[in-house]
């Protein structure tokens, strides 16, 4: 069965005077293969009549065109938004008093499967143009759908939605955050999440002031002290620390204790922390997306990170992701790059003291710790952006590359002027396509003006960046913002290369654990007050550096024989006790 998706955002039938038409040569033999829409004076491609040539996909000069097979047995989506648009292809199956996560590519309709599942979206079954509503129960008779959707044909199922971005949330909603919580708190239980995810310190606080952690919590907590049957949590851990991110998943499996949960989460630590299944979303971004049958979370994560789903027989990525064993012997014998000093630095309410400590060829260390103990600050002082108060100076002859925090889109021109100008001759050359513009997608947005990217986009055009000048040691401020589970994954591999293969240094704040530990040898580990002091170690060898942090956590993480990735312990649960008395947090070996 052949599909045709055109970006509609993409396509300028002005600019390109129609090239796919003109160049289609299905006209020649039925003049009905594409056709103009008389409103949008955009191209619509028949299904039915594109033989699947592919002249039009080469021809377009904004590459909006795609043309794809897909097995037959897919022939009816669940939801097509209209003629040559994304369709999504199956739905998941939430279960009563069960948390069930949701993984996968950006635009591979996970949202929309959301939309679905709250009864915002009636589903279309592919028909389009058609205004009259499906007979839902017939469709799902004799499936585990056909209760559910007979509740929201019937609009008997109440949903609460936290949606994926929190920024908006400050233009939506006005005044102080007590009041706003206390407003919404239908169930009672305001209160005690607000202690659970320690949001206290923010409630005098007016919403238009609060940082985009604060504003995370202030939705999760708003978003499940409604009354409903079933909660949609879309992303509910950007923006905060490893910490903050466990107490969410504690207090989401609380709520799965009474409630039905569906959660989109792409810190693969965390999802497989709170779900009890999971269904894995696959298919090509803005085109299609098929959801897979319910699996287990640790067979689910594996088979995600294996690229390979076993039960639908498809495999939607080349290469599987593996977490090898950092041998700490080796790591000994590299020389030594840089030696940096303790630092100190003293705001008015807040201070900050590092520990020295040395940098070797080809290593990645992995900065962890609470959001506002100074992370940040550190960075700044090791790029030269910040001078520390000791009068311990750091200055080096290497050459340092930075990737800040917030990333300034105040650059006039397009990705490809940006990344040029910082990559001078080597943009023009294969290795820089290979190594850097593939993996981090450069590919498609290279025309787009910088201005105007998505948060996703200027960070891996950020990261792109960074990785584009000539340098020795590479500073990272929380790469993995914004950056769907995929494009973490693509990063981790990309700097692990490029740092490994040219015996770099790279140093990367990170708070997806499962991302840090692929990525780092060694971590260094802030611990103090937030927002009052902050202490830093010297880099440490993984193990040490993690103990030393989950410790103060309350934590454990084994390893998951099968793909080596950490998983972490049920609190209480027997392995959680046995590491903690051994002082083993975080378990090394498979
Ligand atoms: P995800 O949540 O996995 O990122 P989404 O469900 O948001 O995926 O989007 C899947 C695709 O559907 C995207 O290409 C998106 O642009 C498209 N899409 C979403 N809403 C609409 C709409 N109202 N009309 C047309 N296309 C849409
Ligand atoms: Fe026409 Fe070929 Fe494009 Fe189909 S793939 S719309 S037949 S040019
Ligand atoms: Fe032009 Fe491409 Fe749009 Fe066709 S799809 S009108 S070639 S921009």
């Amino acid at each position: 069965m052949r599909i045709a998706v055109i970006d509609y955002d993409k396509c300028q039938p002005k600019k390109c005077n129609l090239l796919c038409l003109n160049y289609c040569p299905g006209p020649r033999m039925n003049e009905e293969t594409i056709i103009v829409d008389e409103v949008t004076k955009k191209p619509i491609i028949s299904e039915v009549l594109c033989t699947g040539c592919g002249i039009c996909i080469h021809k377009c000069p904004y590459k909006a065109i795609s043309i794809v097979n897909l097995p037959e047995e897919l022939s009816q989506p669940i939801h097509q938004y209209g003629p040559n648009t994304f369709r999504l292809y199956r739905l998941p199956i939430p279960k009563e008093g069960k948390v069930l996560g949701l993984i996968g590519q950006n635009g591979v309709g996970k949202t929309t499967a959301i939309k679905i599942l709250s009864g915002e979206l009636y589903p279309n079954m592919g028909d389009y143009s058609s205004k009259e509503r499906k007979n839902l129960s017939s469709y799902f008779r004799g499936t585990e759908l056909q209760g559910y959707f007979e509740k929201i044909e019937a609009r008997d199922i109440k949903s609460s939605l936290k949606p994926q971005y929190v920024d908006k949330l400050s233009q939506v909603v006005k005044g102080n955050t007590a009041d706003l919580l206390d407003k919404v708190d239908e169930r009672g239980v305001s209160k005690e999440l607000i202690q659970e995810l320690g949001l206290t310190d923010a409630l005098d606080k007016d919403i238009s002031v609060l940082s985009g952690g604060e504003l995370q919590r202030v939705a999760v907590i708003a978003s499940m002290s409604k009354d409903a049957d079933i909660y949609f949590l879309d992303e509910p851990t950007s923006y905060l620390d490893i910490k903050q991110r466990l107490n969410v998943a504690k207090s989401i499996r609380n709520l799965a204790e009474k409630k039905t949960v569906v959660v989109i989460e792409h810190d693969l630590a965390i999802l497989d922390y709170l779900s009890d299944n999971i269904h894995i979303l696959y298919g090509q971004p803005g085109v299609y997306g098929i959801v897979s049958t319910p699996l287990g979370v640790r067979v689910g994560i594996n088979m995600y990170l294996d690229g390979y789903i076993k039960e639908d027989n498809v495999r939607f990525r080349d290469e599987s992701i593996k977490f090898y064993q950092k041998e700490e012997k080796s790591l000994k014998s590299k020389k030594v790059l840089l030696e940096y000093p303790a630092f100190e630095k003293n705001y008015d309410s807040f201070s900050l003291k590092t520990e020295g400590g040395a940098l070797h060829k080809g290593e990645v260390i992995g900065i962890v710790g609470p959001n506002a103990t100074g992370k940040s600050t550190f960075i700044k002082i090791l790029a030269g952006v910040l001078e520390p108060d000791n009068g311990n100076k750091f200055e080096t002859e290497l050459k340092v590359s930075y990737k800040p925090q917030y990333i300034k889109r105040d650059y006039d021109g397009t990705v490809r002027n940006l990344l040029a100008e910082v990559a001078k001759e080597k943009f023009f050359t294969n290795i820089y396509k290979a190594e850097i513009l593939r993996p981090l997608e450069i590919d498609p947005i290279i025309d787009n003006l910088v201005s105007e990217l998505s948060g996703g986009e200027l960070q891996r055009v950020a990261i792109a960046a960074c990785l584009s000048q000539d340098a020795d040691l590479y500073l990272f401020d929380e790469p993995s913002a914004y950056l769907d589970i995929e494009q973490r994954l693509n990063f981790s591999k990309v700097l692990r290369r490029f740092i490994g293969d040219k015996e770099l240094m790279a140093i990367i704040v990170e708070h997806d654990l499962v991302s840090l530990d692929y990525t780092s040898d060694k971590a260094i580990v802030f611990s103090g007050r937030p927002s009052v002091s902050g202490i830093a170690s010297p880099p440490l060898s993984l193990r040490d550096g993690m103990n030393r942090f989950l410790k103060e956590i309350g934590i454990t993480f084994r390893r998951e024989p099968e793909s080596g990735r950490p998983r972490s312990n049920k609190i209480d649960s027997q392995k959680d006790r046995e590491q903690k008395s051994s002082g083993e947090y975080y378990y090394f070996k498979a």
